[in-house]
């Protein structure tokens, strides 16, 4: 599933690929796939895959019978019935009993604990090999160790092949992240029984040869919760059941968007494990499309910062893999289709990112275990010259017809890798050996984050995201300086002015920089340069790239959206630099000085909330102004906080990584009080995974809040008892605000109960329940709503849930636009503050880096019921046809001339002023004081791509991106951008953070205009 819903575009394909001929590297007499005929099979368990595989060309000799073993136990031990058999679905618990069973039973396999899931549940990992490779997997790792890292080797490679040929490769499986796609866990536990205990020579060969590595369930949470829909469909057989609404405790699909943020624990613990056993694959299962879609060698663009080693590879075993299923008589195996390789924010993607080779399987699913009828959409069934045998139109498919098709494509996989390890184990040496010569081949050398960044916090943040990702982090003892190369004209067709050249003149001569002791410095001479450059690196993707439709974002710079400095060093004198290694960056803060005011800098940084959440009982206030004190300078929205002790106030900034300064005297600086306000995050039930993502960040910096859906809102008749802010997060998919009023249809169907009953035991866990997930806001919540803010409540709106604010009225002087030819697809864009002096600004600079996927375009009028009136664009200054030249005034034969009032031009971002014609009998004109106030607003359109695709941009550029709208005694803030998304865009926190924190002074600063 992607962004625009799976369909295969069919299209002219100029590029042959070019695939890489396999026969020269096998031997020619590989092992033909047949059981041994020596080993007995089990003849029920045999039967029952026969009665529950639809078709035969649904099987393969490889599974189509289970060897039978005297002690080891088969799944049905567990399970009661096979692997993939129509109305079993194991929960987690059950799937890890049997590998357990599996692991007192065999000496060829091992379990191991691999971390906890966010509501606790436990993750494993299972080693599947030989004896004997099991009882030397320490001395293996160690030889795994060297390849992986060879500077421990000094990248000699006489010894990299002693130790290819002497290691064992690993390669790592990991099953149902996505909750709704089932298939996977069964089918692991038979492989891992099959891997144990089949002893026809294709199988003997894999074990003895790899290490398989398996994870059967990545989404532990989610798998629960599935489970338990299932059982609830099958307890109510006729009925509707509901959707999977939750899976993870905050994020749903983006599980598997998360493997750069890595915020998730299922992330972690996943990454962790493939990179502590040095393993050479990872192998991510999922189901969509019919009948296996192997996208390891998916469309392009591929991710520009890959080794060109992996993208052969990922052809090199694509192509065998559908050509050994092929040979089978499976139809539907296929290796290209609509999936680009541009984002490395897939769970597989860690691999690509750290030396190995990422792969994916879509196999086809029913979401859950019943056999059913399936007709399939005439994209999928048709033959293409990446896919000659394809799937049929209609298909009975069974659980276990896709248990069959996921174990085929690992085995041959596997015995294809066994096949050509020595290949593959020198491609994962030399793509790490490349990894540390970056600095002296294409470069970077280094990047470096200065230390006198006024937002250390949030270089932390961003440090601590590198270490996650095994990144090695180096401090500056001594300054240092580097040179910058000269900076390339940019192209203009336009005549410049004198200074524009003057400037392009400085620009084109190179510069150098000292960076202080104490900058960070990421050498790119490390074995895991790749991911710290793809994250720290801008992307570009070309308006002009024959990929039409992006699978996912396409621009993600960290430091741009953490709103941290980082450079960019080609000179290779950065690693000549004093530094030494850091092993773990903390926050680090404090206070300094004498005297019990204390004052934070503002420079919105997130952890100043959690500093007033923290310190509950202290008074604290915000500066309305720029002030010096203590010898420091002090911006606006600065906090001054009294009546803490020393001690608590100092333990509580160190922790959030703030620098306060003590003050004995009173400040005579305007302020207001920063109040720690009650704060309810609204979810619909049509989606919560965007939402999910603002509940991580808040829960994260320890804000207490109470997440309500919007069905609460629609019985709660006064919020403003309850809240001072609602945070209503973007829903996602566009929803429109019908769909967030009226919910799903209740005209037919059962109610669609999301609650703990005996059938589902795991639904809520610590998130929301309700008997009937269909109804939406209703009119009553419209009205409960519309009624807070007049009442005073403070109501954040990001994306879609600002199309819905503006829908229902709580905002008349701003319309949205429609977009013609705007494609802006997850992309990181420049903003511009407007309105400093607003709280909400507090800590910015001038120029802001922010996330946009399409964002309304907002625009203002000063009139309403007057959208659509607004004159967008440039105002017309040529004259009419006449007399004279072009810049004299044209003339009325037969009395005098007459001037026209120059017409004023406003910008984009600005209310066009009244006219005197409005202003008679001016009922509509929208008084200066209920206007909203412009905070940010999209820069120019010259200057609006950061990172990723802007096409068509002058459609929004100059718009406002963050709107302050009074109405009534409250206000509404309503985002174009998202400001809260993926972990990844923690430089726009704070704009949501200061709303919370000044929810009761957000007029401060305001000037009004004159009419
Ligand atoms: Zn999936």
């Amino acid at each position: 599933m992607n962004r625009i819903g799976w369909s295969f575009l069919v299209r002219d394909c100029f590029l042959l690929l070019l695939l890489a001929v396999t026969p020269a590297l096998a031997p020619a007499d590989e092992t033909a796939p047949a059981r041994d005929p020596k080993q007995p099979i089990n003849e029920g368990y045999t039967a029952k895959i026969k009665k529950y595989t639809t078709a035969p060309y649904f099987n393969s000799p490889l599974v189509d019978y289970l060897p039978a073993s005297k002690n080891v136990p088969a799944p049905d031990a567990v399970l009661g019935d096979v692997a993939g058999a129509p109305g079993i679905l194991p929960y987690a618990e059950d799937v890890y009993k049997y590998m357990r069973l599996l692991e007192k039973a065999s000496p060829r396999v091992k379990v191991y604990s691999i971390g906890a899931t966010e509501e606790g549940r436990e993750m494993i990992a299972v080693a599947v090999s030989s004896e004997e490779n099991l009882k030397h997997l320490d001395e293996n790792r160690a030889r795994l160790a060297k390849l992986a890292d060879p500077r421990t080797i000094k990248l000699d490679d006489a010894e990299a092949d002693r130790l290819v040929s002497q290691a064992t490769p690993i390669y790592y499986i990991t099953g149902t992240i996505h909750s709704p796609e089932t298939g996977a866990p069964t089918a692991l536990m038979e492989l891992a029984y099959r891997l144990a205990v089949d002893e026809s020579p294709y199988i003997r060969e894999i074990r003895d040869g790899v290490i398989t590595l398996i994870t059967p369930v990545v989404e532990v949470d989610g798998r629960d919760r599935m489970v338990d829909i299932y059982r609830w469909h099958l307890a109510h057989p006729k009925e509707f059941y509901p959707p999977l609404i939750y899976w993870g405790k905050y994020v749903a699909h983006d599980n598997n968007r998360d493997a750069m943020g890595v915020t998730l624990k299922l992330t972690e613990n996943v990454l962790n494990t493939y990179v502590g056993w040095k393993a050479q694959v990872l192998h991510d299962l999922h189901e969509s499309v019919p009948y296996l879609y192997d996208n390891t060698a998916g469309d392009g663009p591929f991710n520009a910062w890959v080794d060109p080693i992996l993208t052969d590879e990922w052809e090199m075993i694509g192509w065998r893999n559908v050509a050994d299923m092929t040979k089978f008589g499976m139809p539907g195996v296929f290796t290209h289709g609509v999936f680009d390789t541009w984002s490395p924010g897939y769970l597989m993607f860690i691999a690509a990112m750290h030396n190995g080779i990422s792969r994916l399987y879509e196999t086809f699913g029913n979401g859950g275990a019943d056999t059913e009828e399936r007709t399939l959409d005439p994209a999928d069934y048709s033959r293409t010259w990446w896919r000659q045998n394809p799937p049929f139109p209609k298909t009975l498919w069974s659980q276990r017809d896709n248990n069959n098709y996921e174990q085929t494509g690992l085995l041959t996989s596997l015995h294809f890798f066994n096949e050509n390890k020595r290949l593959l184990l020198k491609n994962f040496y030399l793509k790490s050996k490349r990894s540390i010569s970056k600095p002296t081949e294409e470069g970077p050398a280094a990047y470096v984050l200065p230390g006198d960044d006024p937002r250390l916090e949030l270089q932390t943040e961003l440090l601590q995201v590198l270490q996650r990702q095994h990144v090695e982090i180096s401090r500056a003892t001594l300054p240092f300086t580097v040179a910058f190369p000269p900076k390339k004209a940019k192209k203009s067709s336009k005549k410049e002015d004198a200074k524009d050249a003057k400037e392009k003149e400085k620009d084109a001569e190179p510069a150098t920089r000292e960076f202080p002791a104490g900058s960070f410095v990421i050498r790119m001479d490390q074995p895991y340069s790749r991911i710290a450059d793809a994250l720290l690196d801008h992307q570009y993707w070309s308006p002009d790239d024959p990929q039409k439709t992006p699978y996912d974002d396409t621009g993600w710079t960290f430091g741009e959206l953490f709103n941290v400095k980082v450079f960019r060093v080609t000179d290779p004198k950065v690693l000549e630099a004093a530094m030494e290694r850091v092993n773990e960056v903390k926050p680090a803060g404090g206070v300094q000085g004498e005297g019990s005011i204390f004052a934070i800098n503002n420079n919105a940084e997130p952890a100043l909330a959690t500093l007033r959440y923290k310190l509950r009982d202290a008074s604290m206030e915000a500066a309305e102004e720029p002030f010096e004190a203590g010898g420091k300078k002090f911006n606006r929205g600065s906090l001054i906080v009294r009546g803490v002790r020393r001690s608590d106030f100092d333990r509580a900034a160190n922790e959030a990584g703030l620098h306060a300064t003590a003050l004995s005297a009173a400040l005579s600086v305007r302020t207001h009080p920063v109040r720690a306000a009650r704060v309810a995050l609204v979810h619909t039930w049509l989606s919560t995974q965007t939402e999910g993502w603002w509940r991580l960040a808040i829960d994260n910096l320890k804000i207490p809040y109470d997440y309500i859906s919007t069905q609460t809102v629609g019985r709660n008749d006064d919020l403003n008892a309850k809240y001072d802010v609602i945070l209503f997060p973007p829903v996602g998919f566009n929803s429109s605000s019908t769909t967030i009023i009226n919910g799903t249809a209740t005209g037919w169907g059962n109610p669609l109960p999301w609650k703990n009953t005996t059938e589902t035991p795991n639904l809520v866990g610590k998130n929301d329940s309700t008997d009937d997930m269909r109804p939406g806001l209703g009119w009553e919540g419209v009205a409960h709503l519309q009624s807070f803010v007049a009442k005073g409540g403070v109501l954040v709106t990001a994306t879609d849930t600002s199309r819905f604010a503006l829908s229902i009225g709580l905002a008349d002087s701003v319309s949205v636009g429609t977009a013609q030819k705007m494609n802006i697809v997850g992309s990181v864009v420049s903003a511009r503050l407007v309105d400093a002096a607003s709280p909400i600004a507090y800590g910015y600079d001038e120029i802001l880096s922010v996330y946009c996927d399409n964002g309304p375009i907002f625009s203002l009028s000063s009139i309403a019921g007057g959208r659509g009136f607004r004159r967008l664009g440039g105002h017309s200054t040529s004259r009419p046809t006449g007399r004279g030249t072009v810049d004299d005034p044209d003339f009325t034969v037969g009395r005098p001339g007459a001037e026209a009032p120059e017409e004023p031009t406003v910008e984009l971002w600005e209310y066009p002023p009244v006219s005197d014609e409005q202003k008679r009998n001016g009922y509509r004109v929208i008084p200066p004081a209920t206007r909203a106030r412009v905070i940010l607003r999209y820069a120019d359109s010259k200057d609006l791509l950061i990172s990723g695709l802007v096409e068509g941009g002058d459609e929004i550029a100059q718009h406002p991106a963050v709107l302050d709208v009074p109405a009534g005694k409250g206000h509404v803030v309503l985002f174009s951008i998202n400001p809260v998304y993926r972990g990844e865009t923690r430089g726009t926190y704070s704009l949501v953070l200061n709303t919370i924190l000044n929810f009761d002074s957000l007029d401060a600063g305001r000037k009004l205009a004159e009419k």
